[in-house]
This record gives C-alpha cells, sequence and structure tokens, in this order.
C-alpha cells in the first residue's frame, strides 16, 4: 500500500473526528492565539504521517516567526483542511476541557496504528523542532 491510500485512510479518521466534534460543539473564538506557540505557553506535537499529508497537500511553510506555526496567516488558519490532531482536537473552552484528552488518546492512536498497517516509520514530535530540521527533526517524505 503506498502513501495515497494512507493519506486516504488519515482523511477519513479526521473526518470521523470532525463528526465526534461536531456533537461536543466545543467553541472556538478564532483568535490564532492558540497557533502562537511560545506566547500561548504551549507546544503542538504531530505524527510522521501527519506532517509528510500536510506539506505534500500544503507545502512547505515559509519561514515564520520565532514560536508561531508557519502555516498561521492574518491570524488564521492557512492550512485548515490539512492541519494536524493537535490542531484540530485543541480548543480553549473551559467546558470542553475534559473531553479534548480522551479524544485526543483515541485518534492519536489511530494515527499511530495508520502508521502500522502502512509500513510507516512511527515518528512522534514537536512541530517546529521537525520543521526547523533540529534534533529530532523529520524529514519529509512524500513519494506515493
Ligand atoms: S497548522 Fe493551522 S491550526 Fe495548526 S497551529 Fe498551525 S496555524 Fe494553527
Amino acid at each position: 500500500m503506498g502513501r495515497l491510500e494512507a493519506y486516504g485512510e488519515l482523511e477519513k479518521i479526521y473526518a470521523e473526528l470532525e463528526r465526534e466534534l461536531t456533537v461536543l460543539r466545543p467553541l472556538c473564538r478564532q483568535s490564532g492565539r492558540c497557533c502562537k506557540f511560545k506566547e500561548y505557553g504551549h507546544q503542538l506535537w504531530t505524527t510522521r504521517i501527519e506532517l509528510d499529508y500536510l506539506v505534500d497537500r500544503a507545502g512547505p511553510p515559509a519561514r515564520g516567526a520565532d514560536g508561531v506555526c508557519p502555516y498561521l496567516q492574518g491570524g488564521l488558519c492557512g492550512v485548515r483542511d490539512h492541519r494536524m490532531l493537535g490542531c484540530r482536537i485543541y480548543f480553549c473552552d473551559a467546558s470542553y476541557e475534559s473531553a479534548m484528552g480522551p479524544l485526543y488518546e483515541k485518534y492519536h492512536r489511530k494515527v499511530k496504528e495508520l502508521h502500522a498497517r502502512h509500513g510507516i516509520s512511527y515518528e512522534y514530535g514537536e512541530l517546529l523542532k521537525l520543521l526547523s530540521g533540529g534534533p529530532g527533526a523529520v524529514s519529509f517524505g512524500s513519494a506515493c
């Protein structure tokens, strides 16, 4: 099985998650603050296949500001259709907080299993580090 099949399955996982979120209805104020990692005081972690998929569909990011997601454009996500689980699941809505951890674990497990099913080496790391090419960096591979 090739990357295209794996990407198709990843899109189905994302679609399933979106259906769950439609029921949970967490509130997003679209402030873009959570994409400014340093200022917000958190990190975005992602997996190998999600990052490869994002770069395959949206291209490599332009150089961004320090501690800010390079895909943030004008205060909004510039790659909304292809963003990672962490972006899709995180909301700063206090009423949704208890649902967030279990939801992430559930869908992260599905993405991890996707790697195994398609013989893709599983890697999990902090987005900015992976994009920087620094220690622990993931090299992009989008061969289909
Ligand atoms: S990919 Fe989009 S949603 Fe995720 S951190 Fe970057 S700008 Fe924000």
